[in-house]
């Protein structure tokens, strides 16, 4: 981090500054020029707040020259995170694939999809039992009740289970039942649930807010890294653009950056991020040829009549013959499916 002084700053007030910064365990490293000065700051900088050190009436801006991110960041990790899920690693040589219907809706549902998707290849079980509607009118999910069917859809197929989590008052019962608690869009920055999440002890799945920058992502895989629990599972689900032809815009490019930037394994939602089912296998296709780890598609057994989201869920079919060209498409890029 870098401090520019304003001119006419007295060496009496610059010290004053460096005194109150080293309290924060930096190192200070003032430069002292004719009309321009500055300090650099080295060390630990994440701690600081640069709101807090622009209201000096010294500084006249200050300029950051590291990731405010720390335990989520490559330069500090340089190996990647391989995350396990029972018998699953994500991160590794495997893609991982998480397979299920947006909404459970009933044992016999989760249960025929979870034996399905399984036999295609899929790694883990995904499904909604409290979901975050845009309308309060929509289906809000079986809560309990949903779990408690998905949790019979493991025993019958084997297979983890991905939920997400919608208010932190569900963590006990989410710990009891699922394996892996999904983070949506929509709560990516609630910091409160987060802070409590880091101290649970089993994987988040955090997917990337639809409004939200990569650096904002990876602030809040912090929150849940320095509450305590590392195993973050980054997810890019589609961002809002200009664009309308596709339900949200797949940002492939976060796949590179991401894994540059970060050690924690990535994963595309090609099925939110299209909001279509046509558009599923390409987005898929992109995001392994791209370096992703893992991808989460939305399965029902009936989409027409699906209680969410059917318009972009892929029949059992369907999703069997995507996982035939992905595991073609995996191979070309040293992966395994
Ligand atoms: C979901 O996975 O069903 C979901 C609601 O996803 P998102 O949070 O990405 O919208
Ligand atoms: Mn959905």
């Amino acid at each position: 981090m870098i401090i520019v002084l304003k001119q006419g700053t007295s060496e009496e007030e610059r010290q004053d500054l460096c005194t109150w910064l080293e309290k924060f365990g930096v190192e200070t490293n003032p430069i002292i020029g004719e009309h321009t000065s500055i300090i650099g700051l080295v060390g630990d900088t994440s701690v600081l707040d640069i709101d807090q050190i622009s209201q000096h009436t010294i500084v006249e801006k200050v300029m950051k020259v590291a990731e405010p991110y720390k335990r989520a960041n490559r330069k500090f990790h340089p190996e990647d995170s391989i995350i396990k899920v029972g018998q699953v690693e994500i991160g590794g040589p495997e893609i991982a694939l998480i397979a299920g219907p947006c909404s459970v809706e009933s044992q016999e549902q989760i249960t025929g999809i979870a034996q399905a998707v399984r036999q295609s290849g899929a790694a883990m079980l995904r499904g909604g039992a409290f979901k975050p509607r845009t309308s309060p009118y929509s289906f809000q999910g079986l809560k309990a009740e949903g779990l408690m069917y998905m949790r019979h859809a493991r025993e019958v197929s084997g297979l983890p289970l991905v939920s997400e989590i919608t208010n932190p008052s569900q963590i006990e019962m989410f710990e009891e039942f699922v394996d892996v608690f999904q983070v949506g869009t929509r709560n990516m920055q609630n910091f409160e649930m987060l802070k409590l999440l880091g101290q649970t002890r089993k994987p988040i799945l955090l997917k990337r807010g639809f409004a939200n920058t990569i650096e904002e992502l990876l602030m809040s895989a912090e929150y849940i890294m320095s509450g305590g629990n590392d195993q973050v599972i980054l997810c890019e689900r589609g961002i809002r653009t200009f664009e309308t032809a596709t339900r949200n815009t797949l940002d492939i490019s976060a796949v590179p950056v991401l894994k540059r930037l970060s050690h924690l394994p990535v994963i595309v939602d090609p099925s939110h991020a299209g909001g279509q089912a046509w558009l599923v296998p390409a987005l898929s296709r992109a995001a392994v040829a791209a370096g992703a780890d893992g991808l989460i598609i939305e399965v029902h057994n009936d989409p027409p009549h699906a209680l969410s989201d059917g318009q972009q869920s892929l029949t059992p079919a369907a999703f069997d013959s995507l996982v035939k060209d992905l595991r073609r498409v995996a191979a070309a890029v040293d992966r395994e499916i």
